[in-house]
């Protein structure tokens, strides 16, 4: 059987390892990409909101051939229907300010991959893989040809259905609580009180999670929800189907894509790196829990890795000691903000339709003046005594 020798090759070209094979070939490394889709980037799955700060700090230029929409603000809708509206310049919050054609952007980074020197293989399926003495042999098949490729470093980018890490025995599994199911109709013929503004609803319209509105033209727009299984006895889909027949802003709206979706919302996984392997993006837990948002994430934690998987191919060094630079480069710029992001999630799922009314009540009354995430919370313990017991010593 055909054989085909490199220094990495990476599984998933989603964002997560787009970011890896560019930052590893940019640093010298020898790079092959590969992705089972015949089109990187669709179907989606994805709302498509991303902070502007997330791709700044990643040095990545917003371009109008994936930006839809730049975004004013953000709507924060109670159970009852009472909103706080946050202008662009008084909130920072994650996965709000750009609104992506996904469909368009995985394309760009993949090729600013191939740009920095990776090679790319599209209908590649990777079907398993098995160690070998100094790296792994990964069986792919493609156009109906089966094939091997052999790698000193294998870096699972596989998103949340991923196998990868758990074929080279990493413990990727997410409990059922912790992975949310995301749903989403691609709408036109909204009636948004702002096309340029986000929303998020909260309460029992998406048990375990929230709904959302992200605009990406005057009259279209994601409209989608995540919700945990095991807290709800109807399915994704006939939440969906009533937030739209409800919400003010669907009634004369019409899908035109269904995408459909995990978000593995649990935190990061403890253990990335194995000899001769990595995991990253979503396989990783790379998404932030309060919030769902993984692109920037994966992006970021795909350039950590791509940086130690080309050093250590400098050195030819591919121990798990080596290669665990990554993880703990990730468990301080990301892991450690999702643990508190997780205990804050915990707490907004333990509040009822009507506490939800409450705070909502109290942020309506408040002025806000340039507020982060962080600040947002200390808001919500200012708000709610039982914010104070559960989020007191966290921030
Ligand atoms: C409904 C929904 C809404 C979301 N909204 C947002 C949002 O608004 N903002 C945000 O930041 N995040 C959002 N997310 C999360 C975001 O989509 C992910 O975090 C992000 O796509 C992770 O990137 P990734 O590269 O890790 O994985 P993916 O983008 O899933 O890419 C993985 C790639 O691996 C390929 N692959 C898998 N197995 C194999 C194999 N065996 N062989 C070859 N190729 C393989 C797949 O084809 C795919 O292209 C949302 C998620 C869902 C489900």
């Amino acid at each position: 059987m055909k054989l085909i020798e490199t220094d990495v090759l990476v599984i998933g070209a989603g964002p997560a390892g787009s970011s890896t094979a560019k930052h590893a070939a940019l640093n010298g490394a020898e790079v092959i990409l590969i992705d089972k889709k015949s089109e990187i980037g669709s179907p989606k799955r994805c709302a498509e909101g991303v902070s502007k700060e997330g791709l700044k700090k990643l040095g990545i230029e917003p371009n109008s051939r994936w930006v839809t929409k730049e975004l004013s603000g953000v709507r924060l809708i109670s159970p009852n229907g009472t909103d706080v509206w946050m202008k662009e310049d008084q909130v920072k919050l994650p996965e709000a300010g750009y609104i992506l054609e996904r469909k368009v952007f995985d394309k760009f980074m993949a090729m600013d991959a191939a740009r920095a020197g990776a090679a790319i293989m599209i209908k590649t399926l990777a079907r398993g893989m098995r160690k070998d003495y100094d790296g792994y042999i990964v069986s792919c098949e493609s156009m109906g040809e089966d094939f091997e490729i052999k790698a000193k470093i294998v870096v699972g980018a596989d998103g949340p259905e991923s196998r990868v890490g758990r074929w080279g025995g990493l413990k990727t599994a997410v409990k059922p609580k912790n992975m949310e199911s995301g749903i989403q109709f691609e709408m036109v013929g909204l009636e948004m009180e702002d096309p340029d503004v986000i929303e998020f609803y909260f309460g029992s319209v998406a048990p375990g999670g929230y709904a959302w509105i992200f605009p990406k033209g005057d009259d279209i727009a994601n409209v989608g929800l995540g919700i945990v299984s095991t807290v709800t006895n109807k399915s994704a889909y006939e939440h969906l189907v009533e937030f739209v027949k409800n919400c003010p802003a669907t009634q004369n709206a019409q899908p035109v894509e269904l995408n459909v979706g995990g978000d593995p919302v649990g935190g990061m996984t403890k253990t990335l790196v194995k000899d001769n392997l990595m995991i990253v993006g979503d396989a990783a837990g790379h998404v932030n829990p309060l919030t769902g948002g993984g692109i920037i994430t994966a992006l970021e934690a795909g350039m950590y890795a791509g940086e130690v998987a080309a050093a250590a191919v400098k050195e030819d060094n591919y121990t798990e000691k080596r290669l665990k630079e990554y993880q703990e480069k990730c468990k301080k710029e990301i892991g450690d903000s999702f643990d508190k992001y997780l205990k804050t999630k915990d707490y907004l799922l333990s509040l009822s339709d009507s506490d939800l009314d409450s705070i909502a009540a109290a942020f309506q009354d408040t002025e806000f003046e340039n507020i982060s995430t962080k600040e947002l919370i200390k808001l919500l313990i200012k708000v709610s005594p039982k914010a104070l017991l559960k989020l007191g010593k966290l921030f």
